[in-house]
């Protein structure tokens, strides 16, 4: 027989083991998502740039590790995009529009100018049914200017008759996370200002317990007058500082010879490090570990070059900085 006092020490050292067990097992308290192949997200950029070619600008396919719906930030060219990543085997799909129908779940949409919006519309009448996400303001532009019948056919659910609901406008509410059925994804809209009153969206995914951030065109704070990218950088900075997000996609149209007059709405190189340095000191020093995707670049005989070297000048702060480059997909864990 065992004293009283050796039994409980013997059911508490046993409760001990038990915890230990737990935490190893589910990974409870993990900080980094490593070992878990369903965290994380896949990224294919269906386009990346900024104007002139419209077989190259902004959209980009996002779906969680270990699923293969994908949501469509931004559609400023949807079939050339595709059919380049069926050229890479990224789907395995006989044509560009059936991978449309099958493989994007629903669009979200930070702005409605043309190229965010062209893809989208031009594709059209080859997609199925679904979900067009966007702020109400920016709904409003594809009642009114786009989905109208004098425009292009009303594949819209509202609007002008007959409304052929195609896709139904779902409006966006700032800072309310939701989930994306199907896709194993949740996402927070945050409004940008993208020339003062007019509105942008930067949305954040979740997948688990990861992170990404995609912003659409945004001018900077001083510029713009706002605070709008000062409040974004208050919310992600505990996910960079805790290793949760996982990548920054945020745009730079111009080099630092555009006077900031002349950005309509936009960042240059000078801006975007000024920004970026108020969100690492937020995140205690720690933004060298979130990589930054550059977007949007306004193509001219200099400007991606210009670009690139001012950027990397002025890089004191060791940022990992990358160009996301057509059908090349990205892996983020
Ligand atoms: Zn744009
Ligand atoms: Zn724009």
């Amino acid at each position: 027989m065992y004293p009283l006092y050796q039994i409980r020490i013997m059911k508490q050292i046993g409760q001990l083991i038990g915890y230990i067990l737990f935490f190893t097992i589910t990974g409870f308290g993990q900080t980094s998502n490593s070992s878990n192949p369903n965290q994380g997200f896949k990224v294919i950029p269906l386009g990346v740039k900024g104007g002139l070619d419209e077989s190259n600008l902004s959209a980009y396919l996002v779906a969680a590790n270990g699923n293969d719906q994908f949501i469509c930030l931004d559609a400023g060219t949807i079939y050339k995009g595709l059919e380049m990543a069926m050229d890479k085997k990224l789907f395995n799909e006989s044509n560009p529009s059936i991978v449309q129908q099958k493989h994007i779940n629903s669009y979200f949409i930070s702005h409605a100018h043309l190229d965010h919006t062209a893809g989208l519309i031009m594709n059209s009448p080859n997609d199925v049914s679904k979900k067009l996400y966007g702020l109400p303001s920016v709904l409003e532009v594809f009642k009114k200017n786009y989905f109208t019948w004098s425009a292009w056919a009303n594949f819209g659910n509202e609007g002008e008759v007959p409304v052929l609901k195609k896709y139904t406008y779902t409006p966006l509410v700032a800072k309310q996370e939701f989930e994306v059925e199907g896709t194993g994804l949740f996402v927070t809209p945050f409004i940008l200002s993208h020339v003062n009153p007019y509105e942008s969206t930067a949305f954040l995914v979740r997948n688990q317990s990861s992170y990404l951030l995609y912003l659409g065109d945004t001018g900077a704070d001083s510029v713009e007058q706002s605070t709008q990218l000062l409040a974004l950088w208050k919310t992600i900075a505990p996910l960079i500082s805790k290793g949760q997000l996982k990548a920054i996609f945020i745009e730079v149209s111009f080099d630092n010879s555009v006077p900031a007059k002349s950005l309509y709405g936009h960042l240059n190189p000078a801006l975007l490090m000024h920004e970026l340095e108020k969100l690492n000191n937020l995140a205690s020093g720690n933004l060298h570990k979130t990589p930054i995707y550059i977007t949007h670049l306004k193509p001219c005989t200099d400007c991606e070059k210009n670009i690139q070297a001012q950027i990397q000048m002025s890089n004191q702060m060791g940022l990992k900085i990358h160009y996301p480059s057509q059908a090349t997909k990205i892996d983020l864990y």
